[in-house]
């Protein structure tokens, strides 16, 4: 027996309402760690906070491939631990394992098969860097610029990226970088965190949209127009970037996150004049979903890890302490808390 801690929904916040520490409550359980073939105890070391998360506080996600989070139960998501008790061969005492369902909990056991294992040395230690940028948030900003950015080395070609300083952003605008535009220019909400983009992530430049007109500061900074904009945001920023896009453009949708706390489908609607400026100037906006790529995961987190390794890629994290701060981190990196990727550390 084994005394445990966990989180649970309390209450939702509402299709139109804003998430609050209170709709999630820790509860202390006493658990059996009697193994039965296959399964495994593992100990929780990182949890991730994630946006999709949000959709997942509502009774219907509106989304086919996400479940909701049930009241008055575990809330789950992505998560990094190590194995203390084993009944699975393939999973030995002291392995590194993930999963994309980790419960928001100390200790769990679990079927060995619904974990990956990992190996510590892809991210030179850091484990919580399975949760970011050698993870799905890092596959994201990836396979997004790959997908369906066309960036083409040599064509000077200007990137914009919105949430900029966040987990897939400031990892996007690196990849920008590293595949050859020539200008990558972030959009965030702090000075703190353009200045990070600059000096630290090399970013041409960085636009603080809580300060001043985005529009004069994307003429300013983007002097030739912009022809591939990694999209984290939607909303009045988007419409923005995307009126000052070139023809053959290309908008790589990869979130909408300023919409999540409304009552909208996904993508949410557009302007009439966004959808406008995108016919007239034959600008792609194709939805892109990291899942659906499953077959380029592997090879995408071996060139993420290698990036990392080789510095060639920085990690921005913010990092918060224990498993009762798990709702207040939610919340805060759903309001900008974060620079870099939220996590929670639950263990050494
Ligand atoms: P981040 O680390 O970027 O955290 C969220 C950030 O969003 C905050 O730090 C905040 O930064 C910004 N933000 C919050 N509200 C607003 C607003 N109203 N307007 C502008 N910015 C806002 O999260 P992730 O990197 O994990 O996710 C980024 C986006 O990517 C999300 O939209 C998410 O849904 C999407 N995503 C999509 C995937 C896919 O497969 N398509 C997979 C993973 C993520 P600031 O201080 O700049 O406001």
């Amino acid at each position: 027996m084994l005394n445990v801690k966990r989180v649970v929904l309390r209450s939702r916040p509402g299709k139109n309402g804003h998430p609050v520490p209170e709709n999630f409550s820790v509860e202390e359980i006493i658990k059996s760690t009697e193994l039965k073939e296959g399964q495994v105890l593992v100990r929780t070391v990182f949890l991730s906070v994630d946006p999709y998360m949000r959709c997942r506080m509502n009774d219907d996600t509106g989304a086919d491939y996400l479940l909701p989070w049930r009241l008055e139960e575990c809330v789950d998501g992505g998560g990094v631990g190590v194995v203390e008790a084993s009944k699975n061969q393939a999973l030995s005492v002291g392995t590194t394992v993930t999963s994309f369902n980790w419960p928001w909990q100390t200790y769990d056991v679990m079927d060995g098969s619904l974990l990956q294992k990992v190996d510590p040395e892809m991210v030179d230690g850091h484990l919580s860097y399975v949760l970011g940028a050698v993870g799905m948030p890092g596959l994201t900003a990836l396979l997004g610029v790959r997908e369906k950015g066309h960036v083409i080395p040599g064509r000077q070609q200007t990137m914009v990226i919105s949430g900029a300083a966040g987990a897939c952003g400031s990892i996007a605008g690196q990849i920008g970088r590293l595949d050859g535009c020539e200008r990558v220019v972030g959009i965030c909400g702090s000075d703190q965190k353009c200045q990070a983009l600059v000096t630290e992530l090399g970013f041409t430049a960085g636009i603080n949209y809580k300060k001043g007109d985005v529009c004069s500061a994307l003429r300013e900074h983007c002097p030739t127009g912009i022809d591939i904009y990694f999209d984290n945001v939607g909303g009045p920023i988007s419409d923005a970037v995307i009126s000052q896009m070139n023809p053959g453009g290309h908008v790589i949708l990869c979130g909408q996150i300023s919409q999540y706390n409304k009552d909208v489908p996904y993508p949410p609607p557009l302007s009439e004049d966004t959808q406008e400026a995108l016919r007239c100037k034959n600008i792609t906006r194709e939805r892109f979903v990291v899942l659906n790529y499953m077959e380029k995961h592997e090879e995408g987190l071996m060139q993420l890890s290698r990036w990392v390794k080789t510095g060639q890629i920085k990690v921005l994290e913010t990092v918060v302490n224990g498993l009762e701060n798990m709702g207040e981190a939610f919340c805060s990196m759903m309001t900008g808390g974060n620079m870099g990727k939220q996590v929670v550390k639950i263990s050494d």
